[in-house]
């Protein structure tokens, strides 16, 4: 890779992340507008992203891109709670102070909302988890599926080749709940 294309990538990749940060934003502004469960959080997410395609922040594309993996990311995460009864940082695989206040509290606030939503539909098709190189993941911790390297991200960040093995397909990984002959 040329210096001229590697600064170009960069560029790309810093864009990309702030677009997903503006849409966790506005996802969050739109939910706290909300006084009851209106519309699920797909509709919110869907309606984040036409307002960025709008106002031309980012290509059509990319925009749908960065809400499918923002919603799977959100999902991801509601589960887990609502099946672990375990808390976010289990999930993130972190102490949650490692991220910015902001990030933290629009992602916490859709996790929530989704929450409460799988609460009431006891029944949730499973979406897919895998995870690419090339996508933007959202605060947490996932594992290369070919050998097992972690990375975290404390910041929603765009997903290298493993460092390990160049390997470009990811899962999330979590704290496991506690063994069930565990004191309780
Ligand atoms: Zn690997």
């Amino acid at each position: 890779m040329s210096k001229q294309e590697q600064d170009q990538s960069e560029k790309l990749e810093a864009q990309l992340e702030q677009s997903y940060n503006t849409l966790m934003q506005r996802v969050k502004e739109s939910l706290n507008q909300t006084r009851e469960g209106v519309g699920n959080l797909r509709q919110y997410i869907d309606t984040a992203v036409n307002k960025a395609i709008e106002l031309e922040e980012i290509n059509d594309m990319e925009a749908r891109k960065l809400g499918n993996y923002l919603h799977r990311d959100v999902q991801d995460a509601a589960k887990f709670l609502v099946e672990t009864g375990k808390e976010l940082k289990d999930w993130m695989r972190f102490d949650l102070s490692l991220i910015e206040g902001r990030i933290l509290d629009s992602f916490s606030g859709m996790v929530d909302y989704t929450r409460i939503e799988l609460d009431k539909i006891a029944e949730q098709a499973q979406a897919d988890t895998h995870i690419h190189t090339g996508e933007i993941a959202s605060p947490g911790t996932i594992a290369c599926n070919a050998c097992g390297k972690e990375m975290t991200f404390h910041k929603p960040g765009r997903i290298p080749p493993c460092p390990a093995c160049h390997k470009t397909e990811f899962s999330r990984v979590w704290n496991e709940p506690d063994a069930k002959n565990n004191a309780e």
